[in-house]
């Protein structure tokens, strides 16, 4: 699967947001995820990553921040 930003190099990150009963998925190259997540990547990875501990309260805000910024508008 190519990464849905560029659509050039292979997806590594897959992201899959919930908004009510819509879902979107997110699958960019770890460049695009870093364009987007800047510095919250280390934390979006860890949050996939098996047996990872939970991520901080300000951790998984920022994160839920950068997911509410990157979904796509309502109503289309
Ligand atoms: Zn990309």
């Amino acid at each position: 699967m190519l990464c849905q930003r560029c659509g050039e190099r292979e997806a590594e990150i897959f992201q899959t947001q919930h908004l009510g009963e819509k879902s979107y998925t997110r699958d960019l190259c770890p460049a695009c995820a870093k364009l987007d997540y800047g510095v919250f990547l280390g934390a979006l990875l860890q949050s996939q990553a098996p047996g990872a501990p939970p991520l901080t309260s300000q951790e998984e805000r920022e994160l839920r921040r950068v997911l509410d910024e990157a979904a796509p508008p309502e109503g289309g």
